[in-house]
């Protein structure tokens, strides 16, 4: 391959076959061929984020944010409050989407880098209580991992439905939506669930069908109403076409395979290889020197690393270094502290090869920035992760 490896969060490098399915003729969105197509997605999206067949899997025309919406403006009426456990930019995002649907929005904020414990979700629930809780599985800007089930526990005990923004998360970190009780598990179609940008996905548990169904008011939006879309995911999925919204036919075809790709290799396999390429990153960038966001790598990402500039070097010195070297990186993202740091994302189809060939153009972009790297440093400390954990086995098949 001549072109440099996308290697930031989202989208990122695609498998040939979901590629392939972009690139084939569009069907109409009621052609027989189609049908099932539509509805081996919505069931898998079920199956990927394992929640049980009570789930209602939407796949929506959009990107992550229309997830974030629908979530919101279907589950938060006018007066109802609603808490933000902030790790970073989206969810400030999520705070300003409860604010426009009326909202009563309070936000729990820690300090760039940190995660939000069980003990200050379960200090703040003390001093109110909350129809909805949101928590960001991986806040993107930050590369911050947050504890999902323990928080949703601490929500739901309280009463509290619990929204999860897993938009940088969902295929690439555990997630176990039934048994951790999470009410909307929510993502976008081009990070770790592996298709080009253009869909929302989102699965509500039968709580959040509940609250949804008992609603006073009307939701405030047209396109994300759950009344409008409802009746044509029930559609697919029971084998009927149905029309609200043209659907995005290629990008449902592209999911269809991606989600297949997922699960023939297996969630808890899924997972695993995550969790060693993340660590292999995380090794890498510690053996160059370099700091990272996430104040404890206890709580860093598996799907993003967060490293930060050495002294004397910057984006502008950097990243054009590494993108000629073969692997595009992207910059900072979270206002307080967008200069000091950039961002690889790892995730989706990801290799042992992706691994260390991006590690390599790091560590020749650094030394072409001024800053002193001895050359295979950063390699060798990512291949004692992966060879420990045998990730070249685990890829194999894809
Ligand atoms: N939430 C998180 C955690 C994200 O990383 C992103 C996108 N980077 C979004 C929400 C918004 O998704 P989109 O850009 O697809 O609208």
């Amino acid at each position: 391959m001549t072109r440099p490896r996308l290697m930031i969060p989202g989208p990122i490098e695609f498998t040939d076959e979901v590629l392939d399915a972009v690139g084939q003729p569009s069907p109409g969105h009621v052609d027989p061929t189609f049908i099932p197509v539509f509805g081996q997605a919505l069931r898998d999206l079920r199956r990927v984020f394992q929640a049980g067949p009570a789930y209602q899997p939407f796949i929506l025309t959009g990107s992550g944010t229309l997830a974030m919406d629908s979530a919101i403006a279907n589950l938060v009426e006018p007066g109802d409050r609603v808490l933000v456990l902030d790790t970073g930019y989206f969810s400030q995002r999520m705070a300003d989407i409860g604010r426009r649907y009326g909202g009563s929005v309070d936000v729990l904020s820690v300090p760039p880098g940190d995660t939000v414990t069980v003990d200050q979700l379960a200090a703040q629930l003390q001093l109110a209580s909350y129809r909805l809780v949101t928590i960001t599985h991986v806040d993107t800007s930050t590369g911050v991992l947050t504890d999902v089930q323990g928080l949703t526990a601490a929500a739901k005990a309280a009463g509290s439905l619990v929204v999860v923004d897993g938009v940088c998360a969902a295929a690439g970190e555990e997630m176990w939506q039934e048994d951790w009780d999470v009410d909307v598990y929510l993502t976008a179609s081009q990070k770790a669930v592996g298709v080009p940008p253009g869909l929302a996905l989102l699965v509500a548990a039968p709580a959040a069908l509940a609250k949804w169904r008992a609603r006073r008011a009307p939701v405030a939006s047209y396109y994300s109403d759950w009344g409008l879309w409802l009746p044509v995911m029930e559609a697919y999925e029971g084998g009927r076409p149905a029309y609200f919204a043209t659907p995005a036919v290629n990008l449902v075809m592209a999911l269809a395979v991606s989600l297949r790709q997922i699960l023939s290799e297996g969630m808890e396999s899924v997972f695993a290889r995550h969790r060693s390429v993340g660590d292999a990153f995380k090794a890498g960038i510690a053996s160059l020197g370099l700091g990272q966001v996430p104040t404890h790598l206890s709580h860093a990402s598996h799907t993003l690393s967060c490293p930060r500039y050495p002294a004397g070097v910057d984006a502008t010195s950097l990243l054009p270094r590494v993108r000629a070297a073969g692997a595009i990186l992207a910059g900072g993202l979270h206002p307080a502290i967008r200069n000091e740091y950039f961002r690889i994302g790892h995730m989706g189809a990801i290799s042992r090869a992706d691994v260390l060939s991006t590690l390599g153009a790091l560590e020749a972009g650094l030394r072409g920035a001024g800053y002193a790297v001895e050359p295979g440093i950063a390699l060798a400390a990512a291949q004692a992760v992966l060879e420990e954990d045998q990730v070249y086995l685990a890829t194999a098949d894809r």
